[in-house]
């Protein structure tokens, strides 16, 4: 089903108040998939979504959806529902007539609407909730309640706004993996929106990182997070080193450059560089491995904090008075504050972007 286009931005272009906040968006999303745009606040991701549901009107350019042309048609005439970050339940209405409410607006057949609803609610497990209110749920019960009554309407396309982010940490994680369930097993288009990367790489097919009104890269999650095409990417998805490079040499595909005061690491690009030229240096703290023992041919540097993380701890070590490195370490009783490390690289996993 891959190929199937189902919502397709075709040069689309928004302004407010002369303000370009989306600046010539092409982009086509495919039936069934799960893709999240992704930025940090202001980017318009919000703006881009809304255009979608046409709770928001395109400047410029056209939005298709199942390859009709749905520029000028009205939100209501348009086969997709949102879910708000504030799931907007009505609170006089029960579990199940809050899920009902549409197919009952559109007077579909009482028998129909009962064995649907009974399908969605043992979908997304609220069996035995039928009628509470919403006041007497939980925050991750009143999310569920959203889904089923987004997805009970059999949508072509599901658009959820930040709708996982007024949930605690722990109930978060348990949600993301609910959500990608339910989306698989109906095969409905979701498309999400959120500032969070862990959201996104956790939950997405593919992600469209935005930045200013553009879409910055867009990918799977680990194309994204191996293979960032500009720093703004690198810096956004996961945490990253960002150092300055020095092309030395280039044969083919094989780069050879030197950083953190000439220490010279070899790595692989498609990129061509010019001897000499300064680029930006991507490094995950992963891929910086550190020993309290002597090694020869590395970084020396001194340990200055240690941040805990359960199954990955994160060391920053000071390497001269201008750089330090960020390290994620699994074997952490090794380390403390002051101590002497030498640094290798994982050479394989970095990258040189033109700056
Ligand atoms: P957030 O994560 O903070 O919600 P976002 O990436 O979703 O941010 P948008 O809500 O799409 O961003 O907004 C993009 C830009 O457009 C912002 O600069 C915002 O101030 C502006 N904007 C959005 N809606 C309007 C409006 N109705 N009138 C004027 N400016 C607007």
């Amino acid at each position: 089903m891959k190929d199937n286009v189902i919502v397709r931005f075709d040069n689309v272009s928004k302004s407010f108040n002369n303000t370009n906040v989306i600046k010539d968006i092409s982009l086509d999303i495919y039936e069934g998939e799960f893709i999240t745009f992704l930025g940090p606040s202001g980017c318009g991701k919000t703006t881009l979504l809304r255009m979608v549901s046409g709770l928001e009107k395109v400047s410029s350019g056209k939005v298709f959806i199942d390859n009709k042309d749905v520029t000028n048609v009205d939100p209501t005439k348009r086969e997709v529902n949102t879910i708000f970050q504030n799931f907007a339940l009505f609170p006089k209405m029960t579990v199940k007539d809050n899920i009902t409410f549409g197919l009952r607006m559109k007077k579909e057949n009482p028998k129909e609407i009962e064995k649907r609803c009974k399908e969605v609610i043992k979908l997304v497990k609220l069996e035995g909730f039928e009628n509470r209110y919403p006041s007497e749920l939980s925050g991750g019960q009143q999310q569920r309640v959203a889904i089923a009554r987004g997805v009970i309407m059999n949508p072509k396309v599901l658009l959820l706004d930040e709708s996982l982010c007024s949930l605690d940490l722990k109930l978060k994680k348990s949600m993301q993996v609910e959500l990608k369930r339910i989306q698989k097993k109906l095969g409905i288009t979701f498309i999400y929106v959120t500032h969070a990367q862990d959201e996104a790489l956790s939950m997405s097919d593919r992600i469209a990182i935005i930045n200013n009104g553009v879409i910055e890269q867009l990918g799977t999650p680990s194309d994204i997070y191996i293979s960032p095409k500009t720093v703004f990417v690198a810096d956004f998805i996961g945490e990253a080193n960002i150092v300055d490079g020095k092309v030395i040499s280039q044969k083919d595909d094989n780069l050879t450059l030197s950083i953190l005061n000439n220490y010279k690491i070899n790595i692989k690009t498609s990129e061509v560089f010019k001897k000499d030229e300064i680029v930006k240096v991507i490094i995950r703290p992963e891929d910086v491995k550190i020993s309290p023992n002597t090694l020869t041919n590395a970084i020396n540097g001194k340990i200055t904090d240690f941040i805990y993380g359960g199954e990955n701890t994160k060391l920053i070590i000071k390497i001269d008075d201008n750089n330090s490195l960020k390290s994620s370490v699994t074997d952490e009783e090794r380390y403390s504050v002051g101590k002497n490390v030498y640094i290798k690289f994982e050479e394989k996993y970095i990258v040189a972007l033109r700056k």
